[in-house]
């Protein structure tokens, strides 16, 4: 076992970090309470490969490794949760789910066109009906006479959907037959019958849009099809389990942010005239909240490295990406609310951004699976039963 980085991993962390800290952090207070999507930053952070880190170069990507995913994922969230639930999707969700199950032509267009940072890409799994149990969707497409996709339905919570030029899309092609009657389709928001609904009012990451969007009679062309018909929902558990590790790099940093905020405050605020970093609860604090941010980043790391060897070697990496995923985001809740506890009065204002931290912590315990629905991934895998 080595736990050194390598130095292209180093290299992406240390570009991710220069950028978090001089452009993301100076502006990330504004647009959460303004719930300004940052489309200048995204942009930038194309160009600089931070929106393709796993893509190879001849997509326009940046050609590295999960861990140096993780760790550049890890410095954006420190700085702005929201800014890293974009740059989560663009990579894990939009851009791994085309690498793997994507044609050349599809590569070419759609990968190379969000890792660049030109345009902003989506994905369309959850409806109004189904979050937790995907498998029951009811947005529909039917082959016409061209052998093209008429497509009609709504999906709903879709990150980045009043922005998105694309958008990777599962629906049912043949009823019935639950999920294997789902397949998966590239759209394009230009064309018509593709409309984006209103930006939701949210608790946390509320620079990040989300929007329910609606297919009516929507043409998707027979060359947008992803991957072959009627696999589409293992596509789509396939990518999640890539997303999951993008979810819990983004817990760690949020964690991290936090916890670095308390041992700052720790040593400064004085209480009975000592510093309230003296006092044993305090410590009992620190301590845990180090302990749970170290086990959450070496879970995540772990799950990194375990995709890595699967990209190679072929194999799983699913359950290992639920567990980093539960703990990391467990950990980000739990570090979050003490720190807000340790600033007492001053972590409740908006002055600081713990209260931010608070708020943005709770949606990585929800999307990509639930903490519910990661134990029961994780439990399913140990014991063999369903
Ligand atoms: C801000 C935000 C952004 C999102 N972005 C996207 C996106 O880009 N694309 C996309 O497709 N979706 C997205 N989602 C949707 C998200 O993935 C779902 O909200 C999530 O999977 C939970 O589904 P649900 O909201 O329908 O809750 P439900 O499935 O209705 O669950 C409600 C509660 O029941 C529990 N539960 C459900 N089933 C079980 C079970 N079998 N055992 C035990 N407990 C269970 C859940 O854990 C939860 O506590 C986003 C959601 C939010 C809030």
């Amino acid at each position: 076992m080595d736990f050194r980085f390598t130095d292209d991993q180093l290299s992406i962390q240390s570009i991710a970090r220069d950028f978090a800290q001089k452009r993301i952090v100076p502006v990330a207070a504004e647009f959460d309470a303004r719930g300004e999507f940052p489309l200048d930053n995204i942009r930038e952070m194309g160009q600089l490969g931070l929106m393709g880190i796993e893509v190879p170069e001849e997509y326009g990507g940046a050609g590295m490794d999960p861990v140096a995913y993780v760790l550049a994922m890890v410095e954006i969230a420190a700085a702005d949760a929201a800014t890293s639930t974009i740059m989560s999707v663009n990579n894990s969700l939009f851009c791994n789910g085309i690498l793997k199950n994507g044609n050349e032509e599809q590569k070419q267009t759609y990968v190379r066109a969000i890792a660049s940072g030109e345009a902003i890409g989506a994905y369309a799994l959850t409806e109004p009906q189904s979050g937790s149990d995907a498998s029951n969707m009811h947005t529909r497409a039917v082959k016409n006479e061209n052998g093209d996709w008429v497509i009609n339905g709504k999906k709903s919570w879709i990150t980045s959907g009043p922005v998105a030029g694309y958008i990777v899309l599962f629906a049912v092609t043949t009823p019935g037959i639950g999920a294997r009657g789902v397949s998966a389709f590239i759209i394009d928001t230009k064309l018509p019958g593709f409309h984006a609904g209103k930006t939701e009012p949210k608790l946390g990451i509320r620079a990040s849009a989300t929007c329910e969007i609606e297919f009516n009679e929507y043409v998707c062309p027979k060359a947008n099809l992803l991957g072959e018909e009627g696999k589409g929902f293992s596509i789509a558990m396939g990518v999640l389990d890539a997303g999951r590790i993008g979810i819990a790099s983004q817990a760690v940093g949020i964690a991290r942010a936090a916890y670095e905020a308390t041992l700052t405050w720790s040593r400064d605020r004085k209480a009975f005239g000592h510093p309230i970093g003296t006092f044993q609860m305090t410590q009992s604090k620190i301590a845990d909240m180090k302990c749970k941010l170290d086990s959450a980043l070496l879970l995540t790391l772990r799950a990194a490295w375990t995709k890595a060897q699967t990209d190679k070697n072929g194999g799983r990496f699913g359950t290992e990406a639920s567990m980093a995923k539960l703990v990391a985001s467990e950990a980000a809740m739990w570090i979050t609310h003490q720190a807000v506890q340790i600033h007492g009065g001053m972590g409740y204002s908006k002055e600081m951004p713990l209260e931010r931290y608070f708020r943005d912590a709770k949606i990585t315990e929800i999307y990509e699976g639930t903490s519910e629905i990661q134990r029961l991934v994780i439990a399913r895998a140990e014991t063999g039963l369903r």
